[in-house]
């Protein structure tokens, strides 16, 4: 039962094989035999999960039932959920209970989604391996010595180890994306505003987006479907009509344009990635996609950019963390300033205080032209790369990471290093395009994601083009062998 999709477990639930009470239980029983050696769930939220259980069979029972009702599912650690502590991974939070939840999972609450715990992530969503958590690295369940990938490290290994059906993540620079490809799933990015961020601790707001990590592009339909809307709290949402996500699956892609873009093949891609993408593209072909090389001129300004941009939002977002409403607060403080410095000093983790410390220079007064206005430049650049791509072709493709899982450590000391494994994912969020990872197949036993970019709301498309892929293959289906 724990291998099945949401799309199997939602007619298991309805036709009675199972209720959503046992179904709860399984799982939380593979957590507490996993999560110790994964350390992927930060809190398990057991009689929370029970008790929505059985509100969700008496809505099966009744006749009430969205096709998520019963569902378990995993929440990033980054959602506010009323009453449930929320840590966005950091020891700043250690002690927050929210007060409030996050319009994202209140949804999933209503449509009979069963919350089985919060999951791990590199503090305050800032990292590509899931190491800067306050809570410790989570591991890799195809190779334990290894990363899932970051920040959703604790959500993709949850769902990846099948502790859970399903779960969410944030992507502000690869975060949803890059871990699916490393733990062999399918993460969804949104288009920038089609999901609320009201209640999703902010790291940089012109570029986090919250989006369903699941193993097939048919489930993460379903949760899109939950997922996506307008929100009036959140001034950044899109008014526009949600589709049924579900609806275009099994349309034929015969005639579909698929643009590669020669940046994407250049350099720094690994060899035998490079072979994996290739073979994915032939299926594409073999379905009825036409091939065309492209180009996005400004790929190699992609990372540099975001690491203006980004340290500049989240120094300004995390300015709210002063020890004095919510959060860490240092003992006896002497004076003012020093509860603030004592308080910030010792609840943010080093990666947290190098991104402030940056985001504070590029915006200080003497910098802010030559740095953060440039960046805004060359953003406006990016995205200028994408519009004119998609007058030629319907979606561009290409890897997702540069290479498989790297070793836990091993990029931990060098920031620089660990930036560019979101070389091919940044981009999407400077021009605030919807793009999904899925799985294409492994390289020595390690698992290697197919990155799909779309045009602006065009999430449906994406998922067609990823639905019909997996109907060929059974990349997204394996299971890593201890937890099968
Ligand atoms: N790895 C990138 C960073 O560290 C992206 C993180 C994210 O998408 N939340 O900022």
């Amino acid at each position: 039962m724990h291998t099945k999709t949401i799309a199997q477990l939602s007619a298991a639930l309805r036709s009675g094989e199972i209720s959503s009470v046992e179904l709860t239980t399984l799982f939380l029983a593979r957590i507490k035999q996993h999560n110790p050696a994964l350390n992927c769930y930060i809190s398990i939220t057991e009689a929370q999960a029970l008790e929505a259980a059985a509100t969700a069979d008496r809505r099966l029972k009744e006749g009430d039932a969205t096709p998520l009702t019963g569902i378990p599912i995993a929440h990033k650690d980054i959602f506010c959920t009323e009453g449930v502590k929320t840590t966005c991974g950091s020891k700043m939070l250690d002690n927050f209970i929210a007060p409030y939840e996050s319009t994202c999972t209140a949804k999933f609450a209503a449509a009979g989604a069963v919350m089985l715990g919060k999951s791990n992530m590199d503090e305050f969503a800032m990292g590509s391996s899931n190491e800067t958590s306050y809570y410790g690295a989570v591991k890799n369940p195809w190779d334990q010595g290894r990363v899932p990938g970051g920040s959703s490290g604790g959500s993709v290994a949850a769902v990846a180890a099948r502790l859970a059906p399903a779960a969410t993540g944030t992507d502000t620079g690869g975060s949803i994306r890059q871990p699916a490809a490393l733990c062999g799933l399918t993460g969804l990015k949104p288009t920038y505003g089609r999901v609320s961020r009201y209640g999703m601790i902010a790291f940089a707001s012109s570029l986090d987006q919250a989006g369903p990590v699941t193993y097939s592009a048919e489930d993460a339909a379903l949760l899109m479907n939950v997922m996506a809307g307008f929100d009036e709290r959140d001034s950044t949402s899109v008014e526009r009509e949600v589709p049924d996500y579900t609806a275009e699956l099994t349309n034929s892609i015969e005639g579909l344009k698929i643009g590669l873009p020669k940046e994407y093949f250049d350099g720094g891609l690994d060899d035998s990635i490079a072979r994996v993408i290739e073979s994915a593209i032939q299926a594409y072909e073999a379905l009825g996609a036409v091939v065309k090389e492209i180009s996005l001129p400004n790929t190699a300004l992609a990372v540099p950019t975001y690491y203006v941009v980004a340290p500049a939002e989240c120094s300004t977002n995390l300015s709210r963390f002063d020890g004095v409403r919510f959060g860490h607060r240092c003992d006896d403080p002497k004076d003012l300033f020093d509860l603030y410095t004592r308080s910030r000093g010792e609840g943010f983790g080093a990666e947290v205080k190098r991104r402030i410390m940056i985001g504070t220079y590029v915006l200080s007064a003497g910098y802010y032209d030559a740095y953060y206005l440039k960046a805004q430049k060359i953003r406006r650049l990016i995205s200028e790369d994408f519009r004119a791509a998609f007058e030629t072709v319907d979606v561009i493709m290409g890897p997702t990471a540069p290479s498989t899982a790297f070793k836990l450590g091993e990029k931990a000391d060098d920031p620089v290093t660990m930036y560019l494994s979101d070389i091919y994912t940044i981009a999407v969020n400077m021009a605030g395009l919807p793009a999904a990872s899925i799985p294409a197949g492994f390289v020595d036993g390690l698992p290697v994601g197919l990155q799909v970019i779309g045009n602006y709301f065009e999430e449906s498309r994406l998922l067609n083009v990823a639905h019909q892929y997996q109907q060929a293959t059974d990349w997204h289906l394996q299971v890593p062998a201890e937890f099968q």
